[in-house]
This record gives C-alpha cells, structure tokens and sequence, in this order.
C-alpha cells in the first residue's frame, strides 16, 4: 500500500536514523546520569511586579552529560519514554527542597520553590506519598513548595484529581503551567483549586502591538485572579514587557530579571532585589 511505502522510507530517512540514534544514545546516558552525578537545578527568580519582590523560584533541571549539555526540552521526553523520569524527578524535587532548607539555615527569609513535575509522574500513584517522604526528609515546610503541572496532565481528571486531593491535603502548593497553549485549558481549572496560573511566554510575546492579544492576555490574569490564583508571565524579557505587566498586577518570570542560575548565584540576584 501506499502509506506502507511511505512509511518504509520514512523508516530508512537518514534524518530519521539520526534521531532515533541520538535518542538511544541520550536513553543509554540517561540511565547512569544520576549516579554521575551529571545533573543539577538551576534555579530561576519569579518577582512581584508592583513591590518588586522576589516571591518563588522555578527550579529547572540541568543536564551536563558525556554528550555534552543536553537541553530539557530534548531529554524529558526521552526520559518519559524510557521511565528514567520517575527517579530524576524525585531527585529534582530533593534537590530543590534541600536548596531550601539550606537557604533557611543561612537565615535567608521564607520562600517558595516550583518544581516542575511531569505527567507521568502525575500517573504514579505513589506520587504523593514520595513528596510527603521528601518533605520530611528534607524538613521543608509542604507549604513553600509548588508543584507545576502543564493542562495534559489534567485530562484525564479522574486520574488525576484523586492526586491532586492527596498533594492539596500534604499542603503543597499546585501550578498550572503553560496556560494558554493547550486546548483545554478551562477544563484544566475548572475542577480543581489551583494556587498559581502560569501564562505562557508565548501569549506574552504577542502583547505588544496587538490590542487582540493584549485583551485576550487581560482576560485570561482576570480568570486566574477570579479563581483565587496567584498570576505569573512567563518569558519576560524587555523592561518594555516588564512595565506593561507591572499594570495588571502579576508576577513575573524571565530573563529580564535573571536566567535560571545555579543556587549560589540565584541567591546573589536574590540578594539584590533585597537590598532595593
Ligand atoms: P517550562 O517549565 O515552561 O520552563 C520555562 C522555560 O523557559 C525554561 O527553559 C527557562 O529557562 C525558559 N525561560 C525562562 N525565562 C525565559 C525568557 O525570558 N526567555 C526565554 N526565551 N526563555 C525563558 P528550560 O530550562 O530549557 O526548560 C524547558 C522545559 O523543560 C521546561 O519548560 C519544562 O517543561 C521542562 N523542564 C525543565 N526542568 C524540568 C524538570 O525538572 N522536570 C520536568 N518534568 N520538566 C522540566
Ligand atoms: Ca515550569
Ligand atoms: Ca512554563
Ligand atoms: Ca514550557
């Protein structure tokens, strides 16, 4: 048949054998990443627009592999698909709550730390109770950690609201990130008590110039206010987006205030937002 011809040249594409080549390979050094120690978080400030508080961090893995720095983008698929996502993401979520109380020690004031969670992760019926183990483990307060989750994840919703239930009662706080980019976004919030909606850097890039972006933007921090959420921007980088979003009263998330950094250096930004 036709579309078995197709398919067999799709199967024999170079372009294709590279990249099933290069995601064996990325799936072959995923297994022993952990254990060389090759990952970390970086970590990036969320600032309070109208105070100009820095008010959370987004903790984001990093990866320095024996291929070289692999982005995220490319490698947590890969790890979703072979299952190494499960031990990663616990080991982010460790990392990043070990980062906070190592902050606390130094007598630096209370702060929250998102971390971003995957929708295979959000599968795991143990989910939540590996937090709760992290948590205490770590001593962190559930209340400063956030847990991101992108619209997909609530699809399924019976699936997944029982989990939600379970991480709402340990006290961790629950974002929805990337909003804006799915199809379901209303059917995302509309069941579940979300503390933090998360725009989109690509609804924000839009805003400037066009008066339709700019009223679907509006309307959108309106329904996360109205829902009793907290609003974050996503991807600012220009003081001309910084000061247009510091009117609608969000927080704001990007390179105009920092690139994710390591802890040492994030808490040098965080020192001099601080000082102003
Ligand atoms: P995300 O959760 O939407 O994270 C925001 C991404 O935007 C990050 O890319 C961040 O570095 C980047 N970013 C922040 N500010 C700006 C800006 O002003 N301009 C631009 N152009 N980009 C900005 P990153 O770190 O490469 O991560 C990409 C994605 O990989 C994340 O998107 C998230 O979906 C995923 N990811 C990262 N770390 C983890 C993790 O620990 N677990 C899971 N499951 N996914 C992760
Ligand atoms: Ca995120
Ligand atoms: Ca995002
Ligand atoms: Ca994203």
């Amino acid at each position: 048949a036709k579309s078995a011809g197709k398919e067999n040249y799709e199967f024999f594409s170079p372009e294709l054998l590279d990249s099933s080549l290069r995601k064996q390979e990325i799936t072959a050094a995923l297994q022993q990443a952990l254990v060389n120690g090759e990952f970390s978080v970086h970590y990036q400030p969320q600032v309070e627009l109208v105070s100009g508080r820095v008010i959370g961090f987004e903790a984001l893995l990093r990866w320095n592999s024996a291929l070289g720095a692999v982005a995220p983008s490319e490698f947590i698929p890969v790890a979703e698909e072979c299952g190494a996502i499960h031990s990663i993401g616990e080991w982010v979520l460790r990392e990043a709550c070990l980062q906070l109380a190592a902050w606390q020690k130094e007598g630096r004031p209370a702060i929250c730390v998102s971390v971003n969670v995957s929708a295979k992760q959000f599968l795991d019926t143990q989910f939540a109770e590996k937090v709760a183990r992290i948590l205490a483990e770590t001593d962190v307060p559930a209340e400063y950690v956030e847990i991101e989750i992108t619209e997909s994840v609530m699809i399924d919703l019976d699936a997944s609201s029982a989990l939600v239930e379970e991480l709402q009662a340990i006290g961790v706080k629950l974002a929805i990130d990337d909003f804006g980019t799915g199809y379901s976004s209303l059917n995302a919030i509309k069941n579940i008590q979300i503390d933090t909606l998360k725009i989109d850097k690509s609804l924000v890039d839009e805003v400037l110039g066009s008066d339709r972006s700019m009223a679907i933007l509006a309307t959108i921090i309106e329904l996360g206010k109205n829902l009793g959420a907290e609003v974050v921007v996503e991807g600012l980088e220009t003081i001309e987006q910084v000061t247009l979003m510091r009117q609608y009263e969000v927080i704001g998330q990007g390179y105009y205030f920092s690139r994710p950094l390591p802890g040492d250096k994030a808490a040098r930004v965080w020192d001099k937002y601080l000082e102003q």
